[in-house]
């Protein structure tokens, strides 16, 4: 920034002591163009170094998420898919918690809407998942009733030891 400045001053002080050549205007057309040229290299550089930080950083935020819906099978082993009008799509997820959930026999085959991003080996990786009832999306949670405890996965109780139950909450939208 300081050598851009300096750069400015330069050329300021270069038209002054050619003001008296008659040619002047010329010369203050040429000193405009050499100093939006610095503004706009340096315009340049911001514009490089902040295109390299969120390509970087924020990549995995703005891609857009791919949706699909279809009946989810948990009875294949041990990897969940999503069944598609016949045609079966693996499933991973973002999170541990939200994997164990797509395996949990207690859904198989129920109706789900699944966001997510397709990854390159062809399995379709999850980030969010809801049931869907009547056309209506509803978020999966395990509560405990005994220690009124809310888990994202299933098993048992963190605190009394006991099953969880899987519970479908209808999701509100939030400009409603
Ligand atoms: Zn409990």
């Amino acid at each position: 920034m300081r050598n851009a400045e300096s750069g400015i001053s330069i050329e300021t002080r270069n038209r002054r002591a050619m003001s008296s050549d008659g040619n002047n205007h010329r010369r203050e057309e040429q000193v405009a163009g050499v100093i939006s040229a610095r503004a706009g290299k340096l315009l340049l550089l911001s514009a490089a170094v902040i295109s390299l930080l969120s390509t970087s950083v924020l990549a995995a935020q703005t891609k857009p998420l791919a949706v699909l819906e279809g009946k989810l099978v948990t009875t294949r082993g041990d990897c969940p898919l999503v069944e598609i009008n016949g045609h079966s799509q693996s499933l991973t997820a973002y999170t541990p918690a939200l994997f164990h959930t797509l395996q949990d026999k207690r859904l198989n085959g129920r109706e789900v809407r699944l966001e997510g991003l397709r990854q390159p080996d062809g399995s379709f990786q999850v980030q969010w998942l809801y049931t869907i009832h009547n056309g209506k999306l509803f978020r999966v949670r395990y509560f405990c009733s005994t220690c009124n405890i809310v888990a994202l996965e299933p098993g048992n109780c963190v605190c009394c030891q006991q099953p969880t139950e899987l519970q479908e909450v209808p999701v509100v939208k939030q400009d409603n």
